[in-house]
């Protein structure tokens, strides 16, 4: 070396250096002459496909639904969510991306919910991938991505209501409160009590202490003006005095008035604040003090109460109707593992297209080489690459299942897609949050730009191992429930 340099020369000429090759990485005509161009990353590996009909093969009959949300958000960028927006804007500019886009692309949720579950998923992935806190803000709305086969609040209205419910309460912004503070795996623990006024023929919903609180719920802090509540029911008992309790049921219960928005006389709402992703979602929790309201806003489908407060339900025993009322909710499982395989192929995409175009260290005296023809690379990315693929597939079959589920309420087909859906969300969505990692080490020191996405995929998509039920006792329903079928095989033989 020059001893006439000093380590800052020779630290100006390396970050010159390291400058001129990134710069040669972004220059046009570099990138062309290298055969690295944008349009087509397969160029890049002199590789022949025809893109349309694979686009045509994966992405079906819905394609053209998906394009035409591409192409609003497009042509709307100031309805793009800016990376370093506040909790409070964030919430605002998701309340308005979701309703200018129904409003403006004439897009249908609750309509295709019913009649054509797969566009309704179509469009939540399209949605989904401009912003997830939108499509989790829209699932919960109209959960998940289709009422049918739902579980929030559309879905629950639909699922658990009569037809009665679904005349009256489509319309605004909602929540669905099944979590308490201390509960949330553990739904047969709920605290919150509807007591059966026979006087007014009306329920009473009370929260009897902080640790029955609804916690985390969709939509509650600022923009729901209903929520879908799970309670104990408690009928009078006839001929004695006290009530006796029938199991947990679902409630439409007002939450905020219809036209000031004002919080209603005896309800209390707490904001859960910034969270560690989706700041779009107005995240509440909800207390109720003696709320009352109509004998017809109970979720009657499994359970009804007569003027004279007696009980009919078409299942014997209460664990049977919490097992039916929870069944109908599996919807959002499914909606979960669909949306996580969407953000598995954001993230890959993303660390693909960014690794085609990066070169580093190249053999003796040589150019640099591209980062993919480093073995560890592909290690790192391939699997990712082909897991997406797979699971692309897989949960768009527990789509069709499910719905199928939904027409047929066959037997079998229930179980398939109950152990399904338990079974994939908990695998696809632990595998979600451990490669968006890798996709970001993958793209090295760029990855960790925030511009580049992977901190918000990763931050946004973590929680998705969580609700909708936890992982882990997911998986633990999925051994039980091939543990009781290798029992009775083995029984039968
Ligand atoms: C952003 C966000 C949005 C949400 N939206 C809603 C909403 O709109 N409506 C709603 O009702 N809820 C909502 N939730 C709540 C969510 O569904 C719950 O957090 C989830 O069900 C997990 O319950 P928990 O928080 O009580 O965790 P816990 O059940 O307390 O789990 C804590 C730990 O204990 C472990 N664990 C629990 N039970 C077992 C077991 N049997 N065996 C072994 N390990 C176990 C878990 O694996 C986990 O590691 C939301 C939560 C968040 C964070």
């Amino acid at each position: 070396m020059d001893s006439s340099r000093t380590s800052h020369d020779v630290t100006v000429a390396m970050v010159a250096d390291r400058m001129r090759t990134l710069g040669a990485h972004l220059d046009g005509e570099v990138v062309q002459r290298l055969g690295l161009g944008m349009t087509a990353c397969t160029s890049a590996r002199k590789v022949e496909f025809d893109f349309v009909r694979l686009a045509e093969y994966i992405r079906g009959k819905h394609r053209d639904v998906q394009e035409k949300m591409y192409e609003y958000v497009i042509s709307r960028p100031e309805l793009q969510t800016p990376v370093d927006t506040s909790k409070d804007d964030h919430r605002e500019l998701c309340m308005r991306q979701l309703l200018e886009l129904v409003r403006e692309t004439g897009i249908r949720p609750f309509g295709y919910a019913l009649e054509d579950p797969e566009k309704y998923f179509a469009i939540m992935e399209a949605i989904g991938s401009m912003d997830i806190s939108l499509g989790i803000k829209m699932s919960v709305q109209y959960r998940y991505y289709f009422v049918k086969l739902g579980s929030l609040w559309g879905g629950s209205v639909i699922n658990l209501g009569t037809k009665r419910h679904k005349d009256k309460y489509f319309d605004g912004i909602d929540s669905f409160a099944m979590t308490k503070l201390h509960h949330g795996s553990n739904v047969q623990g709920i605290k919150t009590t509807a007591t059966f006024d026979l006087v007014n023929d009306e329920f009473i919903i009370d929260t009897p202490n902080d640790g029955g609180i609804k916690w985390w719920i969709g939509n509650a802090a600022v923009h729901g003006k209903f929520a879908t509540v799970f309670a104990k029911l408690l009928l009078p008992t006839q001929g004695v005095e006290g009530f006796s309790n029938m199991g947990v049921q679902a409630f439409i219960v007002p939450s905020r008035e219809m036209k000031t928005h004002r919080t209603l006389p005896g309800v209390k709402i707490n904001d859960c604040g910034y969270k560690v992703g989706l700041n779009g979602v107005d995240n509440g929790a909800l207390r109720f003090h003696s709320v009352r309201m109509p004998r017809e806003n109970l979720l009657n489908r499994f359970g009804d109460v007569s003027r004279d407060g007696k009980y009919t339900s078409p299942l014997p025993t209460v664990n049977k109707r919490v097992a039916a009322t929870l069944g109908e909710l599996v919807g959002g499982r499914v909606g979960l593992a669909y949306s996580s395989v969407g953000v598995l192929k954001i993230a890959i995409t993303i660390a693909m297209r960014y690794c085609l175009l990066r070169q580093q260290f190249g053999p003796p005296k040589q150019p640099e080489v591209g980062i993919p023809d480093y073995q560890s690379q592909q290690h790192k990315l391939m699997p990712i690459l082909a897991s997406a693929y797979a699971f692309h597939f897989a949960t768009g079959q527990l789509v069709r299942k499910c719905s199928e589920m939904k027409i047929s309420h066959d037997d079998e087909l229930v179980g398939d897609v109950h152990v399904g859906s338990a079974g994939l969300k908990a695998y696809v969505t632990s595998y979600t949050a451990k490669s968006t990692s890798i996709c970001r080490e993958s793209c090295g020191g760029h990855g960790y730009a925030a511009v580049n996405r992977f901190g918000g995929l990763r931050n946004d998509h973590d929680i998705f191992q969580t609700f909708e039920g936890d992982n882990t006792v997911l998986l633990q329903q999925v051994c039980r429930w091939f543990s009781l079928v290798l029992f009775v095989t083995w029984m039968l033989a």
